[in-house]
């Protein structure tokens, strides 16, 4: 059992960590330096580390349904990664990357959680900006 729990805990540690970041926000116990760097790391390890559907376009027009780890990597199918990293970079492909973001309930979160996280980094950089004054 322990073990088993400290193996969820390997993989959904971000989770915890964007609730930390919200209580944060909430109760404002951290400093913004604190807030920025808590958030930053939330919004990697949504982006490149939590378990979530690849969600990459297959050749049927379907939404490809492999593990992969984190919203911008693929699964283990190199033309997957590929094709999330070339929507990634081409501004005019985020439709379409967007819509692979919303494949599953457990994808969504983690879509909501990586936008979440990185707004409060970027609101902790401008609170920062703002105490310096
Ligand atoms: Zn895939």
């Amino acid at each position: 059992m322990a073990r088993k729990r400290s193996g969820a805990l390997g993989k959904y540690w971000g989770y915890l960590l964007f609730v930390i970041v919200i209580t944060a926000w909430l109760t404002q116990a951290l400093g913004p330096v604190g807030l920025i760097a808590l958030s930053a790391l939330t919004a990697l390890f949504f982006l490149f580390r939590a378990p979530v559907w690849c969600g990459a376009v297959t050749r049927e027009g379907d939404f490809c349904r492999k593990n992969a780890r984190g919203l911008l990597m693929g699964c283990s199918y190199q033309q997957h990664k590929w094709q999330k990293l070339k929507l990634a970079v081409v501004p005019p492909k985020w439709r379409q990357l967007n819509k692979g973001l919303w494949v599953g309930p457990e994808k969504s979160v983690a879509t909501i959680a990586a936008l979440g996280s990185g707004l409060s980094a970027v609101a902790a950089v401008i609170t920062l900006i703002f105490k310096l004054d």
